[in-house]
C-alpha cells in the first residue's frame, strides 16, 4: 500500500474506537500498513470481531468509564484516538432518540474525559456531510451552515461542539473529518462493507444484481437533478482511511485543530451507481421507481479544496468503477462467487 511509504507511523499505538466497523477496519489495515499498530476499542455492536485482524481487540463500551479507563491504561504509550463508533442508522436515530445520544454523544463525552485522565491530547473524530442538513448551495464548504435535519446528524454536530470546548479548555488536539459517502471496500477483499440491517444504495444494489434479493427499490425518480435521482459523493472508503493517516502525520507537525470534509467534490446520481454497477460487474440491476424517501436530500457533494489545503488530499480511489469493482469482489467473496476484473 503506498500509503506505508509515504506516511510512515513509526511503531506508533493508535487506538481506533469503532475499529471493528466498516470504516474502523479500513483505518485499521492503514495503520498497519504504514507501520503502526492499531489497538481496537469496540463493543462489537455493529462491528464484526472477524474483521479485527490488524492488532489487539479491547471488548468494551466506551459508555463504561471503568473498563474504558482500565483499557487505555493497557496501552500508556499510545499517540491518537481515532473515535468512529456511533449508531448511523438515519431512520433508527428518528424512531429511538435516546439510544442515538447515549451511544454517540455520551459515548464521546465519556472517552474525551478518559483521554484526558490518560493524557492522549490528540483525537480524530469522524464526522458527517450530515451535519451541514438542507442547503441548496452546492458544493458544501465547511464553513456553511451546519443544521442538521437528522437525530443521527444531530448528536454527530454535538460531539463536534463538545470537542471544540475542550480544544478550547483543556487544549485537545483535534482533525474532524466530515465524511460524504462511503462506498467501496479494501482491495485484497479481507473487509467491506457488512451492516445489519443493510439500507445503502451500492450494498443493496449489487444483492439485487446477484439475485439475492428483489428489485432495488428506486427511492424518488422526480428530483430536480438531471435525472431525476438523488445525487451523492461517494469516497472510496480507503480514500478516507488515507485522510486518517495525513491526519495523524499533520498533527504531530503541530496541526492543532480542523474540520475537513472527505469527499470527491464529484457527485454522482442514483442512476448512474446502477448503470456502473451493471457495466463493471456485468449483472445488470433489477430496480423499481418508488416514492422518495423521508429526510432525503436532492443533491450532496464536498468542496475539496479544504481537505487538500489541511491534509494534502486528494482521493486516489474514488472514481465509481473502481467503487464499484472493489465493492463487488467483497461481496462476492462472501457470497464465493466471481471476481470482477
Ligand atoms: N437509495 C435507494 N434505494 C435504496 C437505498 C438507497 O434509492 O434501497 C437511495 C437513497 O434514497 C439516496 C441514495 O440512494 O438517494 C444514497 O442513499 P444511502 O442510504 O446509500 O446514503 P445516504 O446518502 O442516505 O447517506
Amino acid at each position: 500500500m503506498d500509503t506505508a511509504e509515504h506516511h510512515k507511523l513509526d511503531g506508533q499505538d493508535i487506538l481506533v474506537v469503532g475499529g471493528a466497523g466498516y470504516i474502523g477496519s479500513h483505518v485499521c489495515k492503514m495503520i498497519h500498513a504504514a507501520g503502526g499498530r492499531p489497538i481496537t476499542i469496540d463493543n462489537l455492536s455493529c462491528g464484526h470481531e472477524h474483521a479485527v485482524k490488524w492488532g489487539p481487540l479491547e471488548r468494551i463500551d466506551i459508555r463504561d468509564r471503568e473498563a474504558l479507563d482500565a483499557a487505555l491504561s493497557r496501552w500508556p504509550g499510545a499517540s491518537c484516538v481515532v473515535h468512529l463508533a456511533s449508531s448511523i442508522e438515519v431512520g433508527i436515530g428518528e424512531r429511538d432518540p435516546a439510544n442515538f445520544y447515549s451511544n454517540n454523544v455520551v459515548g464521546a463525552l465519556t472517552l474525551l474525559d478518559a483521554m484526558r485522565a490518560a493524557e492522549i491530547d490528540r483525537l480524530i473524530f469522524s464526522s458527517t456531510c450530515a451535519t451541514y442538513g438542507e442547503t441548496e448551495t452546492m458544493p458544501i464548504a465547511e464553513d456553511d451552515p451546519q443544521q442538521p435535519s437528522s437525530v443521527y446528524g444531530k448528536t454527530k454536530l454535538a460531539v463536534e461542539h463538545m470537542i471544540q470546548s475542550y480544544h478550547a479548555a483543556y487544549g485537545l488536539n483535534y482533525v474532524t473529518l466530515r465524511y460524504f459517502n462511503a462506498s467501496g471496500a479494501d482491495a485484497d477483499a479481507e473487509i467491506g462493507e457488512e451492516h445489519d440491517p443493510e439500507t445503502h444504495l451500492i450494498p443493496i444494489a449489487m444483492q439485487a444484481a446477484a439475485g439475492r434479493r428483489g428489485p432495488l427499490k428506486l427511492f424518488g425518480t422526480d428530483y430536480d437533478t438531471p435525472d431525476g435521482t438523488c445525487v451523492r459523493d461517494y469516497i472510496h472508503v480507503n480514500d478516507i482511511a488515507r485522510a486518517h493517516i495525513l491526519a495523524m502525520k499533520q498533527m504531530e507537525s503541530g496541526l492543532t485543530r480542523a474540520e475537513v470534509n472527505i469527499g470527491t467534490g464529484v457527485g454522482t446520481s442514483n442512476r448512474e451507481v446502477l448503470a456502473s454497477i451493471g457495466r463493471v460487474t456485468g449483472h445488470p440491476v433489477p430496480y423499481e421507481d418508488a416514492p422518495r424517501r423521508a429526510g432525503d436530500l436532492s443533491r450532496l457533494y464536498s468542496d475539496e479544496g479544504q481537505a487538500k489545503k489541511v491534509l494534502g488530499f486528494t482521493p486516489r480511489y474514488s472514481d465509481m468503477d473502481t467503487i464499484i469493482r472493489s465493492a463487488w469482489n467483497f461481496h462476492n467473496s462472501r457470497w464465493g462467487e466471481t471476481r470482477a476484473d
